[in-house]
C-alpha cells in the first residue's frame, strides 16, 4: 500500500457538503472527511480545516424567501451560522478545534500576515485542529478574499502546507461540462494551468455557495505556484478519502511547480493589491530584470493615489503590461515631486536625504521571472 507523502495539509470543504440541503448544517458528508482528519492526526500527519458552510448554516436561523440574499442579511446568516458550522465539526474529535476567521485585509497586512501565520503553527505543534474561515459578518467588499477556494490556497501558503485537498461535489476536473455531456472525462493530473485549462470551468449553480471549478483553479495555481500539490476531490464519496490515505488520487492532480517561489514573493504576487502605477524608462525596466531596486531617476509618471507601504505595479513606458510589482517606500503624492530626479538634487530642493530605494530588490518581484 502506498502513503501519502505529505506531512501537511489543507482540506477544504464547501458549503454544499456541510449544508447540504436548506435545513442548516448536516452531518451526512462530514463523517468520511472527519475520520480521514482523524487518521492523518494518528499517523503525525497535520491538517488545517478550512470549512465554509457558515452562511448556509445560518439559513435555519434567519429565513429569506428568495435566492437573491442581500448582502447584510448574508453576513447575519454566516455569523449565526458560523456557531453550528464549529460545532457541527467538533463534535467528531477528540482533539480540540480552534476556529480561526481572516479576511484578506489581514492577508495583505504583513504583519497580520505574521500574526495569522504563528497563531496556526503553534495551534498544528499542540495537535490543535484550526477551522478556519472567512470573517463574512465584518468584511467589506474591499476587504474580502470573497471564496474560500482562494482562501484554502492563501492559508495553505501561510502553513507551508505540501498539500491542499480541495472538497467539491464533483470528481474533479472534467474535459467538458458533466451535467451538460454525460460523456465528459475526468482529467486526473493537470501539469500547467493555462488559459484552456480555465476554460473548462463553469460557474457555481449553488444558491448560497460562492466558488465554482474557475475558483478552485484559481486556487491551484496559487498553490501549485508555491509548491503545493491541489487536488479536486468528490467530498462527498467515502471512497475519496479511502484513496487519499492510501496516496492514491481519486480526483484531479493540479502538480506543484518545481521552483516554488518564495513566501513574501508569492505574498506579494498573490495577496497583495496594487494600488497604482509607476511608469519607468526602458533602461530601468531592464535594470529592475536584473535584480537592481527601483531609484527615482528612472520613474517617468506616477499613477493612482497611493501610500507609503502599498503595494504597486511596474510598466515600461510603451508596453502596457506590467514588468514588476513591489512594496513603495513613498506615497504617490511624494514620488510625483521627486522623480526622474537624482538624490542630490532632491536634497537640495527640500532640505533632506530622501531614502534612494523607491522599492528595494527584496519587495519587488519581477512578473515575468515566472
Ligand atoms: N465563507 C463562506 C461561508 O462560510 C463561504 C464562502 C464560499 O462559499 O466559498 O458561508
Amino acid at each position: 500500500m502506498k502513503m501519502p507523502s505529505w506531512q501537511r495539509a489543507v482540506v477544504k470543504v464547501g458549503s454544499a457538503l456541510i449544508a447540504p440541503d436548506d435545513t442548516g448544517t448536516s452531518t451526512k458528508y462530514l463523517l468520511a472527511i472527519a475520520r480521514f482528519i482523524i487518521e492523518c492526526h494518528e499517523r503525525g500527519q497535520e491538517v488545517v480545516l478550512v470549512s465554509s458552510g457558515s452562511a448556509a448554516a445560518g439559513r435555519k436561523h434567519i429565513s429569506y424567501d428568495s435566492d437573491k440574499i442581500p448582502v447584510t442579511v448574508k453576513k447575519a446568516m454566516a455569523a449565526v451560522g458560523q456557531n453550528d458550522m464549529m460545532a457541527n465539526w467538533s463534535r467528531f474529535f477528540d482533539f480540540p478545534c480552534a476556529q480561526v476567521l481572516m479576511t484578506h485585509g489581514d492577508l495583505r497586512d504583513r504583519a497580520r500576515y505574521v500574526s495569522i501565520r504563528n497563531t496556526l503553527h503553534t495551534l498544528l505543534e499542540h495537535s490543535v485542529l484550526p477551522i478556519v474561515n472567512e470573517n463574512d459578518a465584518l468584511a467589506t467588499d474591499e476587504m474580502k478574499v470573497g471564496d474560500n477556494d482562494n482562501l484554502a490556497a492563501m492559508v495553505a501558503t501561510l502553513v507551508d502546507a505540501d498539500a491542499l485537498f480541495i472538497c467539491s461535489d464533483i470528481d474533479g476536473l472534467f474535459d467538458a461540462d458533466p451535467r451538460v455531456k454525460p460523456d465528459a472525462k475526468k482529467i486526473p493530473e493537470v501539469d500547467t494551468i493555462t488559459e484552456e485549462i480555465f476554460a473548462l470551468a463553469g460557474g457555481t449553480t449553488n444558491k448560497i455557495a460562492t466558488g465554482g471549478m474557475r475558483t478552485k483553479i484559481e486556487a491551484a495555481e496559487k498553490a501549485t505556484s508555491h509548491g503545493i500539490d491541489t487536488y479536486i476531490v468528490n467530498g462527498r464519496k467515502g471512497e475519496t478519502f479511502e484513496l487519499l490515505l492510501q496516496g492514491e488520487n481519486p480526483g484531479t492532480l493540479f502538480k506543484r511547480q518545481q521552483d516554488p517561489m518564495s513566501n513574501k514573493k508569492h505574498w506579494l504576487r498573490h495577496t497583495l493589491i496594487s494600488q497604482g502605477e509607476i511608469v519607468v524608462s526602458e533602461a530601468t525596466a531592464q535594470a529592475l530584470i536584473k535584480g537592481a531596486p527601483l531609484t527615482t531617476t528612472g520613474i517617468v509618471d506616477v499613477q493612482g493615489d497611493f501610500n507609503r507601504g502599498d503595494a504597486v505595479v511596474i510598466r515600461h513606458g510603451e508596453s502596457a503590461e506590467a514588468i514588476a510589482k513591489g512594496i513603495c517606500q513613498y506615497s504617490s503624492h511624494e514620488l510625483l515631486h521627486i522623480k526622474g530626479q537624482e538624490a542630490s538634487s532632491i536634497a537640495e530642493q527640500y532640505g533632506y536625504s530622501p531614502i534612494t530605494e523607491v522599492i528595494e530588490s527584496n519587495d519587488l518581484m519581477i512578473l515575468e521571472d515566472e
